[in-house]
């Protein structure tokens, strides 16, 4: 029986710089090549020798954060959702911007990021790609941002064919924004395990927190200050806050990237609903607005989602110490980010001083998270139905947690960074 080497270059054992290595017969393929965000400055994975086709499952910095300098070393075909590559430039640009700006040296420069649009090859979802005669590979809808994908390799050898499934990030529930993901069956499974320990609340009941969290907020004067990812949580926000009559200020990326989903309606579960969102958002352009936004009671929705920069950081040192004002934190907070700070202690790092500042402001943690929670990764397990699985994307604890549900359904494996797998 033949066998595939998996190699694990990132995303093993912790959340960030996602970089997977299948290497079968004489073929080498990677599947995403992300950065790490911390304190100190991006990570990076460490790259194959050697590199035929590179596939990338959506634009997440932590997936696509370091495909530039990928295709500058390898010149090899590149395969996603049009709407990914597109997403995937402006994130990357925005990453080397802010690099540049902290004086840390880029891996890539702006020349690179053009370079490597001449190797992009956009998919449809199902478009099967027959790479050579051994491998071919499609994309399936992962239900997680828009363009999102999970990859199904179908991999043969001495008359044997595996099929292989890498979930990228994913989610099998619908959202406001996305239709859930509807997972195929597979013999090895890679997945993703962000919740692989914790268990998400009722969306409604998320929602409603939501609701009345920012109205009460509003009704005694203050702002409802709203964290958000840039990529599909502003936009999922944007439809939940949309009746509640007040100003809604829209500020930062999160701006420029729903006006571009709006090109993409094919993405989206109900593009005319994101259309009214939008309608009677103000889309803040410059600090004159910003003022206004803090003037009145209104509701601002901001990046970064993890207070690790962008306007956000204008708000909540505006707003500090207002006692009335709430700042809701509605995703994932990495650990070491501004935003875990935050919830634990109280307080973050300024990131262009490095001063503390002590927020005061009342502090909520809504989960409307984009990635499967506990129990629907183990719906997907076994709908997938694997001999073997690897769980990656993840904090150690969520990934063994995870790998004790796992480990009694299938063969089940914990990676270690930059360790190499046959199976
Ligand atoms: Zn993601
Ligand atoms: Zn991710």
């Amino acid at each position: 029986m033949f066998k595939i080497r998996f190699v694990f270059y990132g995303g093993a054992r912790e959340v960030g710089r996602s970089c997977i290595g299948l290497e079968s017969g004489e073929s080498s393929i990677l599947m995403d090549c992300g950065i790490k965000l911390t304190p100190e400055g991006p990570e990076y994975p460490n790259l194959p020798d050697r590199l035929d086709c590179f596939i990338l499952s959506h634009a997440h910095l932590d997936h696509c954060g370091m495909v530039p300098t990928l295709y500058k070393r390898f010149l090899c075909p590149l395969y996603s959702t049009d709407i990914s590559f597109d997403i995937s430039h402006i994130l990357q640009r925005d990453s080397l911007k802010i690099t540049l700006s902290e004086g840390l040296a880029p891996e890539y420069d702006y020349d690179d990021i053009d370079l490597a649009a001449l190797g992009e090859n956009p998919l449809g979802y199902k478009q099967r790609v027959e790479l050579n005669e051994n491998i071919s590979f499609k994309l399936i809808d992962a239900g997680h941002i828009p363009g999102s994908a999970m990859v199904l390799l179908e991999v043969e050898e001495e008359g044997e064919t595996k099929r292989v499934l890498y979930t990228g990030d994913v989610k099998t529930s619908d959202t406001r924004l996305l239709k859930a993901a509807q997972v195929p069956k597979a013999d090895i499974l890679l997945c993703e395990s962000t919740y692989g320990d914790r268990f998400h609340p009722d969306r409604a009941e998320m929602e409603n927190s939501l609701l009345e969290g920012v109205e009460s907020t509003l009704g005694r004067g203050g702002n409802a200050v709203v964290a958000s990812f840039a990529l599909g949580r502003t936009q999922e926000l944007l439809l939940i806050l949309k009746d509640l009559g007040y100003p809604v200020y829209l500020d930062g990326m999160g701006g420029d990237l729903t006006k571009l989903m709006l090109q993409y309606p094919r993405y989206l579960r109900d593009v005319k609903a994101l259309k009214k969102a939008v309608e009677d958002v103000i889309w803040v352009e410059h600090n004159g607005m910003r003022k206004q936004a803090v003037k009145e009671p209104s509701i601002i929705v901001s990046t970064a989602g993890m207070l690790t920069g962008g306007p956000i950081i204008y708000y909540l040192k505006k707003l500090q110490g207002d006692a009335r004002s709430t700042i809701f934190l509605t995703g994932y907070q990495v650990e070491e980010t501004n935003g875990r700070l935050l919830m634990d202690k109280g307080f973050i790092v300024d990131p262009r001083s490095g001063r503390r500042i002590d927020i005061g402001l009342d502090v909520r943690y809504l989960d409307f998270s984009a990635h499967d929670g506990r129990r629907q990764l183990e719906q997907l397990v076994k709908d997938v139905d694997p001999g073997k699985c690897f769980l990656l994307h993840g904090d150690p604890a969520s990934c063994e947690s995870f790998g004790e549900f796992t480990s009694q359904v299938c063969e089940s494996f914990i990676p270690e960074l930059n360790s190499a797998v046959e199976v």
